[in-house]
């Protein structure tokens, strides 16, 4: 099996060095098998997302020595194919539409229940709604109980190889209902998917065997393997990296522009300081 992986970034700021970690080391370990290492723009959040940073990514990773596959995936470009996989899971009855503000769930939580334990997840209001009484401007949640039901027979996995969690890694259902709760599949600021799934889809798509990535993100797999599952999609080895962390110590962020590599660039600093400072 050919090792196919990818870099995905937003178009909603600068690539900084926590994103250099990510596509050198991404692309590092697909050059060390023969692999192949495709680039993924994920713009489905057409509110943040901007032409200018799509053409900053591209420069700043040419720049790095990276090179990929043409064309492309633009996720803006394939909203149809994500909004099929909503359809799919709302015949198997496991969304439902939700429009609680953001208020709406903080009192619903602040509200005591009897016998039920202290939760910050979704706590499920308009879980009895159907698909039938959506609104324009509701989100899309998943019925997590229901897509739990659905995918019981089936061993919840995936296989880890990153530093820190590294091993085979059960998916436990009742942590799932912990942690992650009825998780928004549809976004209600723009008619389109949620992040998590347009990944899920496009990974499938793309035939990515290894995904590779930050730390921050090991607490997502969970639901992009329930997802898999539902969906019937493969679902790929995991690499969670380190995150790469400014000099006191936090997570960089995309506002960070003194980190950003544009500003390494006009620094004079070469695509070799680059790797040298990240330890590649
Ligand atoms: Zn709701």
């Amino acid at each position: 099996m050919t090792f196919i992986t990818r870099f995905a970034p937003s178009p909603t700021g600068p690539l900084h060095l926590g994103h250099a970690y990510s596509a050198l080391l991404s692309y590092d370990m697909a050059q060390a098998v023969n692999g192949r290492f495709l680039l993924r723009i994920e713009d489905t959040d057409v509110s943040r997302c901007r032409p200018y940073w799509e053409e900053q990514i591209y420069d700043d990773l040419g720049w790095l020595g990276l090179s990929w596959e043409q064309p492309v995936l633009c996720q803006s470009e394939h909203l149809e194919r994500y909004n099929a996989k909503i359809i799919q899971l709302a015949e198997m009855g496991l969304i439902y539409p939700c429009s609680c503000s953001r208020s709406d769930i903080r009192a619903a939580l602040s509200a005591p229940q009897e016998g039920v334990p202290p939760t910050t997840v979704y706590p499920g209001t308009c879980r009895h709604r159907d698909m039938c009484s959506r609104q324009p401007g509701d989100a899309l949640r998943l019925n997590m109980e229901r897509a739990l039901e659905y995918v019981s027979s089936k061993q919840l996995e995936f296989l880890e190889s990153g530093p820190k969690h590294a091993g085979m890694h059960i998916v436990s259902p009742q942590e799932l209902q912990r942690s992650t709760g009825d998780a928004v599949l549809g976004r209600k600021e723009i008619e389109t998917v949620s992040y998590v799934l347009a990944a899920v889809v496009d990974d499938a798509k793309q035939d990515i065997t290894t995904i590779i990535r930050g730390e921050d993100l090991f607490d997502t797999t969970a639901l992009q393997v329930l997802l898999q599952a539902l969906l019937d999609l493969p679902t790929p080895h995991y690499h969670h990296h380190k995150l790469i962390r400014d000099n006191a110590g936090k997570r960089l962020a995309k506002r960070d522009d003194a980190c950003a590599i544009a500003k390494y660039r006009a620094d004079g600093l070469t695509p070799c300081d680059i790797r040298q400072k990240l330890g590649l």
